[in-house]
């Protein structure tokens, strides 16, 4: 019996041997084209069946299409299409493939056509018995599969990953389920190759091999995939990606695969691709040299389409001298030449070390000059030392092989992220500024623990210490280490930085415990170079540490007269003055459930609209708001740059699915009691589960102001029913491994860039998920609708205040959220010591749901609350005391002895 794939539009599609490949044209995918997710968002329906027209006319055999969006009801979408195609029979003729990541779109789709489909895609990823339930409806249906090689720990990218994947899901369907192996319908999963990413480099083979493989042992099984993923780091040269496509097709369907998603109006034809650019794309995509990437690059700018190009590169400087070229690239951070021009210069020279000292120093000093004089901006102060490295990896084994020794530093500095804290983005680029000033940087990473600090201070004889921190416990660190420093009987300097550190609390409680030896808050990366290079010039130092001390006394003296000056009531008082909300007026809604639920549909490209991009350009130290700030006269260039770049690298993270976003939400009864905030097992809220604690203002307030707690926001027992919510929302620890490939590649600037986007995937994240929880989840919004960029003013009802942020300064809260949510296991998020989040791209928070709830902040509490607050939390006054060291308004008893 021969087992012949068939499928039906209006007219049957049989996959008969004389065919040798079938085309399943792309373009009615939102997810793939821009056009028609336009078409689709603005419902111009007419107009998104013209494309599927032109995709039939075309040659497409098969037609996928694709709602996965966020701002579309896509399985809405989907039904209408589908009942819109089937009564134009030049359309529903071909057969349809229902593409969807949401199974509920695809049983909704399968609902809608008649003939027989191919479900475009059911995988192993949430396990077997999803992989049951949605194959057992798909032979239900009578329709074909596409079956992901994707399994409950991600996505095939090996021949190995790729053949076990699909030999277990083979088994499964044909032994178990009885699926008919010729409707069987395998994607190995094409991704892009040439990325830069040496890892990337074999993924063409890889998918090959796979599809012969599978074409030999698993019978009647066909080979489908995604084909223009390949490509993506040429997007817009569609000259060069029709080109690797049809050269991947040209191995591919030899090997054996017999259907693609491809653009149905565009493959080039193998023979016809002019032979230089062919020999490049077989180099890329069969891997068949180390230096296939590059190039192809160098093909590929050739072949950049035409006349559409405008940017006519100026090489003119490549004629100009050595020292002039390296001095060019330097400044405006080319790498592309820079290893041909440093071994040209090596061989100029008379030693190799005189390259650095020479031009290198020269190159960067003008860097230098103009970053000072504010002409040049971070990012590119970043790529200019991308630019350095990789230079002095040249040189590197030549003077190892002379016995040269490295040239003189200007100064040893020892950088770290303190115990307990996670982030080194801040820290990451004041090492790359100071080590392009010639400083030699020795980084010990994060959660560094003070002993280690001070024993490679004192080995290493560095010159300055630098500690980084980003939440409130770390001050408390710094503290702690800047005290040890003045008993072990150090007098370098401390440098002091991160987003929570301030001068006032450097002078106030940093320099007073550390008299040896300055202790110095350095505002930005841009300050970092000139505090160093005075407190390490003979000359200036004295006089810069003298007038250091002064104003540092004079912030101290003036901060202690401005919080004597604020007027601060007791707890009770406090308490009198709560804010006391009219529950009348607002009966909260029932969440969809209670307790926590995973939420794991998470869409790259679709979180990647929900970034806010103004914090990225604080994180450069490029002030403005964005996109205004592309415009603006004096950075507009920097942040053109430095968004293209991070355009293109969020392209691949999306295309490449660098990230494996997490997230736990949950919901439970809730009511407040004072400031406590108590939450139950059930409806009845009989069975308390467990107490968030709050804090309250105790400023004093005028104009009749309350002195507001969080759990002001929440309803008190017998006046309404009502709810809190929590969660927790992480980017994923992939960043890392990421960042750390680019840093062995000699790119610091890579390496912080994907650190950066991790952060706003996760922000993004956590906005995306808010949204969800108001119109879905706990559902009090259902009708809310804001474009993505319209979120960042939080313009909608209720409120995510973040434990450890001014509204509740104590991190510690973090861990009852992390118990309710079961974080670790669902999330794989932690909490370090000093309740951190790791992988540092996480976000949590309490979602409250009434729509007078805001954010406020609790600024310094008296001795009273904190010891009311001990006492409410079951902990003795001294740790609390620790917890919330930043707030306290006055002295606690001196610690005894910290273990540390
Ligand atoms: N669009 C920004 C949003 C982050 S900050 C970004 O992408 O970086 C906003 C979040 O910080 C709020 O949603 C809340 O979770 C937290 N937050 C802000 N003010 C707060 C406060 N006073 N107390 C507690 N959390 C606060």
């Amino acid at each position: 019996m021969t087992r012949t794939l068939r499928l039906s539009g209006l007219e049957p599609f049989v996959l008969t041997p004389d065919i040798p490949f079938v085309n399943v044209g792309e373009r009615t995918n939102v997810t793939g084209s821009a056009r028609f997710r336009k078409l689709i968002t603005n419902r111009d329906y007419a107009a998104a069946l013209e494309v599927a027209r032109d995709q039939v006319e075309n040659g497409a055999q098969i037609i996928d299409i694709n709602m996965d969006e966020g701002l579309i009801d896509s399985r809405a979408a989907m039904v209408e299409f589908l009942n819109l195609i089937a009564s134009e029979p030049d359309i529903a003729r071909v057969p349809v493939m229902i593409d969807s990541s949401k199974w509920e779109v695809i049983e909704a789709g399968l609902q809608c056509v008649q003939g027989k489909p191919v479900v475009n895609s059911i995988s192993l990823k949430e396990g077997e018995e999803a992989f049951r339930h949605h194959a057992a409806l798909c032979l239900a249906y009578g329709a074909a599969v596409v079956v992901m090689a994707f399994d409950e720990t991600g996505q095939a990218d090996t021949y190995q990953r790729k053949t076990e994947i699909c030999a277990r899901a083979y088994r499964i369907l044909t032994e178990e389920m009885g699926f008919p192996p010729e409707d069987i319908i395998f994607d190995p999963n094409v991704f892009a190759v040439a990325t830069g990413i040496e890892e990337h480099n074999n993924y063409g083979v890889d998918f090959i091999e796979a599809t012969r493989w599978i074409r030999t042992n698993l019978p009647h099984a066909h080979v489908s995939g995604g084909v223009s993923n390949l490509s993506f780091s040429f997007r817009g040269n569609e000259a060069v990606r029709e080109a690797m496509h049809a050269v991947f097709l040209y191995h591919a369907i030899q090997a054996g695969m017999d259907m693609g998603i491809v653009n149905a109006g565009q493959l080039a034809v193998y023979d016809q691709i002019d032979p230089d650019l062919r020999e490049a794309c077989e180099d890329v995509v069969l891997n068949r040299r180390p230096d296939a990437t590059e190039r192809m690059l160098e093909v590929a700018e050739r072949f950049r389409g035409g006349a559409k190009e405008e940017k006519v590169r100026d090489l003119q400087w490549r004629d100009w001298p050595v020292e002039k070229r390296l001095e060019h690239a330097l400044v405006n951070g080319i790498t592309e030449f820079i290893e041909a021009d440093t071994e040209e210069a090596r061989l100029a020279a008379e030693r190799p070390l005189h390259v650095i000292e020479g031009p290198l120093m020269a190159g960067m000093n003008v860097v230098g000059d103009l970053f000072g004089a504010g002409k040049m901006f971070l990012p590119q102060v970043v790529k200019s030392a991308r630019v350095m490295k990789q230079a002095v990896a040249v040189l590197l084994p030549h003077m190892e092989a002379e016995k040269d020794g490295t040239s003189q530093a200007a100064g040893k500095v020892l950088m770290a992220t303190v115990k307990g804290d996670v982030h080194d983005i801040g820290k990451n680029i004041v090492g790359v500024v100071l080590a392009c000033n010639n400083y030699q940087i020795i980084d010990l990473g994060v959660m560094v623990p003070p002993q280690k600090i001070l024993e490679v201070a004192r080995a290493e004889k560095v010159d300055i210490i630098g500690l980084s921190g980003l939440i409130t416990p770390s001050l408390d660190e710094m503290v702690h280490l800047a005290a040890e420093m003045e008993r072990e009987g150090f007098d370098i300097p401390l440098l002091i930085g991160g987003a929570t550190t301030s001068k006032v609390h450097t002078a106030v409680k940093i320099a007073t415990r550390y008299t040896r030896g300055p202790a110095v808050y350095v505002t930005d990366a841009s300050r970092a170079v000139g505090v160093v290079s005075s407190l390490m010039s003979t000359t200036q130092k004295t006089p810069y540490v003298q007038a250091l001390r002064e104003e540092y006394a004079e912030v101290a003296a003036r901060h202690e007269r401005s919080e004597r000056a604020k007027q601060r009531v007791p707890l009770q008082a406090a308490r009198a003055n709560a804010l006391r909300l009219d529950w009348a007026d607002y009966a909260p809604p029932a969440p969809q459930f209670t307790g926590p639920r995973v939420v794991d549909d998470w869409d790259l490209a679709e979180i990647a609209r929900y970034i806010d991009w103004t914090p990225f350009f604080q994180t450069w130290e490029l002030k403005g708001v964005y996109p205004k700030i592309l415009q603006d006269e004096a950075q507009g260039e920097a942040a053109r740059q430095l968004f293209a770049d991070a355009q293109e690298m969020l392209a691949r993270i999306i295309a490449e699915r660098w990230f494996r976003p997490r997230a736990v939400v949950g919901f439970w009864p809730a009511q407040s009691l004072g400031d406590d905030i108590v939450l139950f097992s059930g409806e009845d809220r009989v069975h308390p589960l467990a107490t968030l604690h709050t804090l309250r203002q105790q400023t004093a307030k005028r104009d009749g102001r309350p002195n507001v707690a969080l759990a002001d926001f929440v309803a008190p027992a017998g006046v309404a029913r009502d709810w809190v919510g929590g969660f927790v929302v992480t980017a994923g620890p992939e960043e890392q491994e990421v960042a750390a490939r680019y840093e062995r590649a000699n790119d610091d600037y890579g390496a912080i860039l994907v650190k950066a986007l991790a952060d706003r995937f996760a922000e993004a994240m956590a906005e995306m998920l808010h949204e969800r929880v108001r119109r879905e989840f706990w559902g009090y919004a259902p009708a809310e609708s804001y474009a993505p960029e319209e979120l960042i003013g939080e313009p909608y009802a209720g409120i995510r205040p973040a434990p450890g942020y001014p509204a509740q300064p104590d991190h510690t809260e973090k861990r009852t959220l992390f118990h309710l949510l079961d974080a670790e296991r669902t999330t794989g998020v932690t909490l370090t010591e000093s309740m951190a989040m790791w992988p540092g791209s996480s976000v949590s928070g309490l979602y409250i749901g009434h729509p007078k709830s805001y954010y406020f902040g609790v600024a310094k509490v008296e001795r009273d609350q904190a010891e009311d607050y001990a006492r409410r939390k079951g902990m003795d006054l001294a740790e609390a005391e620790r917890w919330l060291a930043p707030i306290l308004n006055y002295q606690p008893a001196p610690a005894v002895d910290r273990v540390a």
